[in-house]
Formats: structure tokens, sequence, C-alpha cells
């Protein structure tokens, strides 16, 4: 009773929005709250369940949460208390996992490319395991943590991902061989490999190429006396955007069950997932600024939020990430509009090749959600681009 009467002073602070009256957690705290300026806000119950579901299907092996994704406090200390490992791409984020109580034998230092400082610092702190791609990586690493375990990160040709991670990151099959003897003249231990599919790869069945590549250098190392003990199969892992994806349990089990046709029985099989943790976690909280149309004829309207590119959307990009909006007007009719961000900056403009649906009578002051933006969101906002507040944060 006394919800619904919350609930409904709610609605009269902001008649624009229709609250969902017994909806989620998250919805209940947003209807109920004003924000200054575009804020996700992300329900820590919500990533716990998925980290329980990935872990009920990805099964044997560790999950190591890649922070990159939303490295919020609350994120890392939730994640820490379920026993979630980490795979870390800086001092920084090693520094953030230690600080919120994870061992230093469960953090992975999984970038490719290391500052020296920064392999010696996390060394000293009982960081034991590194990624590398390259010779100089190798001989950083070896200088630096003098026999640390090292997995070697191959590309993949072909990802089908929506946000692809090719190219700049793993090496191809014959100079992963030879790194991996490269490691043990430099007295490291090499211990296996690493790959990412790329990110928010759809369906489990498209992760066949990429396992399949690995399988046969996983084989071919074998082959010339390497033991190999650590599976690093990455992330990948993807969260709902208005497409159809499966489930995360079942995702995970999926993909497991083509890792073990392909591997049986390896020591250690890790999993990074980042954006399948997190991204529906969190919703952004934005405004609309302003919508006008560029002629009298234009048949589009333009619709500009106080977010944009620079303050958390990048993977707007390409309109590679396709978020779905929600206000309060969604009930009246729609129609398509080129929405954009606040910035004078004309790469700031979000969706246009494929306009998006918005209620017509959509005006200056309307909120906006953004749903599941839980991951590559925050971590994306500049600091201030053009005076725009960056993306503020708030965990629930
Ligand atoms: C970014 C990253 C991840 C997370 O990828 P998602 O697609 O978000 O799950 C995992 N591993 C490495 C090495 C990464 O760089």
């Amino acid at each position: 009773m006394e919800m619904t009467m919350t609930l409904h002073n709610a609605q009269q602070r902001d008649p624009r929005l229709v609250p969902a009256p017994f909806g989620s957690r998250l919805d209940t705290y947003i209807a109920l709250s004003d924000f200054d300026r575009p804020t996700l806000v992300v329900d820590l119950d919500r990533v716990e369940q998925q980290y329980r579901a990935l872990s009920a299907g990805l099964g044997r092996a560790t999950i190591h949460y890649a922070v990159k994704a939303n490295p919020a406090e609350e994120v890392i200390a939730r994640l820490v208390a379920l026993g979630s490992h980490f795979d870390a791409a800086s001092r920084g984020e090693i520094a953030l996992c230690l600080a919120q109580g994870a061992r230093p034998r469960d953090i992975s230092f999984g970038n490719t490319i290391k500052k020296p400082s920064d392999i010696a610092w996390a060394w000293d702190r009982g960081i034991t395991l590194f990624a590398a791609d390259s010779e100089e990586e190798l001989e950083k690493i070896a200088e630096h943590a003098p026999g640390a375990r090292v997995y070697i990160r191959l590309i993949v040709e072909t990802s089908e991902a929506d946000w692809p991670l090719t190219r700049k990151f793993g090496c191809d099959a014959s100079k992963a061989l030879e790194l991996l003897d490269y490691a043990t003249d430099l007295s490291l231990e090499p211990v296996g490999f690493s790959f990412h599919v790329g990110s928010q790869t759809r369906r489990a069945e498209m992760w066949i190429p990429a396992l399949d590549a690995l399988a046969a250098t996983w084989r071919a190392a074998q082959a010339a006396g390497h033991e190999l003990s650590v599976l690093n199969i990455g992330g990948g892992f993807p969260a709902f955007y208005g497409e159809e994806i499966e489930a995360p349990e079942a995702y995970a089990r999926a993909v497991m069950g083509l890792v073990t046709e392909r591997f049986g029985e390896v020591a250690h099989i890790m999993a990074e997932p980042g954006r399948g943790m997190v991204a529906e976690a969190g919703t952004i909280v934005a405004e609309t600024m302003l919508v006008s149309r560029k002629s009298d004829r234009d048949v589009h309207r333009w619709v500009y939020l106080d977010i944009g590119r620079f303050s958390g959307l990048a993977e707007t990009e390409g309109e590679a990430i396709r978020y779905q909006l929600e206000t309060g007007r969604d009930h009246e009719a729609m129609g398509p509009c080129i929405l954009a961000g606040p910035s004078c900056d004309s790469a700031d403009v979000l969706y246009e090749k494929r306009p998006v649906m918005l209620p017509l009578g959509l005006k200056s002051g309307d909120r906006v959600l953004i749903r599941n933006t839980g991951a590559y969101t925050s971590t994306y906002s500049s600091v201030g681009f053009n005076g725009f507040p960056p993306l503020d944060v708030v965990c629930i």
C-alpha cells in the first residue's frame, strides 16, 4: 500500500514518466528518483543473477569477469563476494580488484600490451598470470615478472560478433607456437592459449570456427611437446539489445559443449564474460534536450539527448549496438527520427542509417530510458566533452 502511494507521488513529480508500479527494482528506483545528469543505474542483484546463470552454464570453467565492461566498485565487490575471478587490463583495474578484496591469484593480467612498470607492480602484488602475443611482450614479462605463467593470445580470423575484437589482438598459429618456445627460453612458464570470439556474439554456434582453429593450434602445441593446462575462452557472451539471444545459462552451456567436444579434459578453463555479466543489469536515465526538423519538408525529426557518443554511448559507432529506448509516451503514436547526442561534434549522431522509432509527442525535458546499458558505457564516457557531464553511475 505504501509502495503504491510513493509511486503515485513519483508520478506526480514526473508526469511524463510512467513508472512500472510493480516492475523491477531498477524501474521502481528510477521512477522514484530525480537525476540532474545522465545516470546509469545498476541493479547489483541482477549482476548476481547473471553471475549465477553464467556460472551454472559454464560448469567447470572459472569466471574471470572482464573489469573494463563495468568497473564500478560495488559491481567488483559483489562479484568478489560471489567468488568471481577477474581479467584486468591495467594497473588501475588490478588495484581496483585488490581494493575490493580479490585475491592476487584470482586476477589475470590479460592485456597483451602492458607497461613494464605495471608488470613489475603487478608481480610485486602477487599477480602471476599474464597474456602475451609478441616476442617483445614476453621479454618484458620475463624481465619484470621472472618465471611468471603466460598464455598466448591467438588472433580470431573471422568473427560474426556485433562488436568484433579482431586484428588488434592476438597472433597467428605459427607465431603462437614459436612464442611458446620463446617463453620457455626466457624461463617463463607457458601454460596455454587465449582468444576472444568477438563481443556480442549472439549465438553459441558462431563460436565454432574460432574453436576449431584454436583446437588445431592446441594439438600442434601438444605435438611439439608443450604441456598445456590453461584454455582461456575469453568473452563474447551476449546481452539483449532487441535481437533474439539465448538465455545466459543455455548459451554458456552450449559453448562449453563445443569446447568439451574439441578439447576433452583441460586442467583449467577460463571464461571472461564482460558484457554478458553486466549489460542487462543497467539502465541509463537520459533526457530529451530538443526535437527539431531541418526544414518544413523534412520527413525526419532530429531528437537530441543529453547523452551521446562521447558521454557513454560509444558503441553506437557504426550503429553496431542498437540500444532499446523507452519513454513515458510509448503508448502514443510513434514515428522515425534521427537520434543524436548533445555535443558540438557532427560524429555525435547515434542512429541515422536505421532511424529509431520514438513517440511523435516527444519533447524537450522528456525522460528517455536506455535499456541494458550496464556494459561499456561508464568506461567510455569522456571527462566532460563540451562541458556535458560524464555519465554518473548509481548502484542499487
Ligand atoms: C573486453 C574483453 C573481454 C570481455 O568481452 P565481452 O565480449 O564483453 O564479454 C574478455 N576478455 C578480454 C581479453 C577482453 O579484452
